[in-house]
């Protein structure tokens, strides 16, 4: 596990230990070795996160679209930034260049970036690992509610255990390193069935 991908708030939160996870996985994915794809953006978790990272020494690359690039204030001390001409080619790149995803809590941006990334396991597009930084338990109401869709019918149980959920940096990447695909052609029978 080379690069994990970064999804986070461009926003602090109004909890400081929002910020304190976001910038205790910075400092875990350094002492691994594991370079950080991010959204490219200074502001909020996403800029706590990259600064931390820098700051320690470790490699960032940032994909921002280009109307975004300033009203996201994007990130000036970047190892590396692209810019791309839509959001659909920054979740496509950010996913290409990356091992892994981690979402840390955020907004609704965020967790589009977290469904996309879980709904294209489902649908075999890709066979990488995702999981969930679940500072406060943030993600509780989320994981309830998708429950709620495995509950009632809508959700295969296989893809709900997909996602990998820890509320400590290092566990979470320990996990994400582990993590063996099913093979895709199963995923794909669970989908017909
Ligand atoms: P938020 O969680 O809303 O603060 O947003 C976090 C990041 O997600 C920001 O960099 C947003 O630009 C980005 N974002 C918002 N909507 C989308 C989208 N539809 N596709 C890709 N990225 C998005």
């Amino acid at each position: 596990m080379k690069r994990v991908c970064v999804f986070a708030g461009s926003s602090p939160g109004g909890n400081p230990e929002y910020v304190a996870s976001a910038r205790a996985l910075g400092a875990a994915l350094v002492s691994r070795g594991v370079a950080l794809v991010y959204g490219g953006g200074g502001t909020g978790l996403m800029g706590a996160l990259a600064d931390t990272v820098l700051d320690a020494g470790g490699e960032v690359t940032g994909i921002i679209p280009g109307p975004l690039a300033t009203r996201e204030l994007a990130h000036p001390g970047l190892s590396e930034l692209c810019v791309v001409a839509s959001m659909h080619e920054r979740k496509a790149l950010m996913a290409e260049r990356s091992d892994a995803f981690i979402a840390l809590p955020g907004g609704l941006g965020t967790v589009e970036e977290l469904m996309e990334i879980w709904t294209w396991a489902q649908l075999g597009i890709h066979s990488k690992p995702f999981g969930l930084l679940n500072a406060e338990g943030f993600y509780d109401p989320l994981i309830g509610f998708v429950d709620r869709m495995v509950a009632d019918g809508f959700v295969k149980p296989a893809y709900r255990t997909l996602v990998i959920v820890e509320n400590e940096p290092e566990t979470l990447l320990a996990a994400l390193a582990a993590f063996r695909a099913p093979p895709l052609r199963q995923w794909m029978a669970n989908t017909e069935t």
